[in-house]
């Protein structure tokens, strides 16, 4: 087996592909996990974890992640940095392309999470990283005092408004709704916060500026109205998209870009199983998605015989 050849593939360093990686390297398969960006997914951008077992007291995502990347290591899990440029089916062989050379193994596994949508309005790109952010726990400390923005009603906007609470002068929460999506324990927590005031259902037409963000047009979606609001940073929260395009016409997919597995994470292509947010049905939790790398490598490490 050349340096280039492994058992087992496993795309992402989520709380998915870190906990295949300790399955399948514990099952001494030669395996390779291949991340992006840093240990952990979505987790790392996520200040307290209060939800992960074992840990009462809450963990910080940035922590926990890099941990689990540890734990699979010690088992003797490969980790490559990188980014998957492609992936081909030759034979019974999946290649993984990436920047930094091709990849192979009889089994892949998915576990490639999801990015942050966006909202799509003019001045958005303009003013991404001057102003315009998408993770509150990386950028929130830099708008101490002043005002600033969310949008979105979910776990994740109140999550992050409560995190931006902490800095800014006044938090505006931007919903297209009257009524929130988030769980109720978090609802509470941000209704009890005095820094936040809710701006129901409005939505962000443009984000405006000159260098910086400086205001953000509004309208409301009852009854028309437009609004303006001065703020010096909109954080956009308002869900997540799959990252599964590299993955289009080789297995199938939902409507919605998630990929279709039976109760052992299979996709339809043999050798190839799905673990964590990328797949149908996820609950799209740090939890969830562990037990799904889990349940990935083990019943990949079976199809491999
Ligand atoms: P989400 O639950 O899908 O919520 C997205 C929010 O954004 C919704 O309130 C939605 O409004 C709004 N929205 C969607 N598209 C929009 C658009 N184009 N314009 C304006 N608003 C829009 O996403 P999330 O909050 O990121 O959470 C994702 C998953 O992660 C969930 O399963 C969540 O439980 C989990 N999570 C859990 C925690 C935790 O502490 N347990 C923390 C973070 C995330 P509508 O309500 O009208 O649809």
């Amino acid at each position: 087996m050349s340096d280039n050849e492994y058992e087992i593939i496993i795309i992402g360093g989520g709380p998915a592909g870190l906990t295949a990686g300790i399955y399948a390297s514990r099952a001494r398969r030669n395996t390779l996990l291949i991340e992006k960006e840093i240990m952990g997914g979505q987790i790392a951008n996520t200040e307290l974890v209060e939800n992960f077992p074992g840990f009462p007291d809450g963990i910080n995502g940035y922590e926990l992640g890099p941990k689990m990347g540890e734990q699979a290591m010690k088992f003797g899990l490969k980790m490559q940095f990188g980014e998957v440029t492609g992936v081909e089916l030759r034979g019974n062989l999946k290649i993984v392309k990436t920047t930094d050379g091709e990849f192979s193994a009889r089994a892949l596994i998915i576990a490639s999470g999801m990015e942050r949508s966006k909202l799509g309005v003019p001045g958005e790109e303009k003013f991404a990283g001057k102003g315009v952010s998408y993770c509150a726990t990386c950028d929130g400390a830099l708008f101490r005092d002043v005002p600033v923005a969310i949008a979105g009603g979910g776990d994740s906007a109140i999550t992050e408004a409560l995190h931006l609470a902490r800095f800014a002068s006044r938090v505006y929460l931007i919903h297209r709704r009257d009524q929130l999506r988030a769980t109720k324990i978090l609802q509470e927590k941000a209704f009890a916060e005095p820094k936040m005031q809710f701006v129901w259902n409005s939505v962000v037409e443009e984000i405006e500026g000159e260098e910086m963000v400086k205001r953000l047009r509004l309208r409301n979606v009852k009854t028309g109205e437009k609004t303006h609001l001065e703020v010096f940073g909109i954080f956009v929260s308002i869900g997540f998209k799959p990252r599964t395009e590299l993955f289009k016409g080789i297995v199938p997919m939902n409507e919605g870009g998630h990929i279709i597995t039976n109760e052992k994470l299979e996709t339809a292509v043999p050798g190839v199983f799905v673990a964590g947010d990328v797949r149908q049905n996820s609950a799209w939790q740090a939890i969830t998605a562990a037990g799904d790398g889990a349940t990935a490598a083990i019943f990949a490490e079976r199809w491999l015989g």
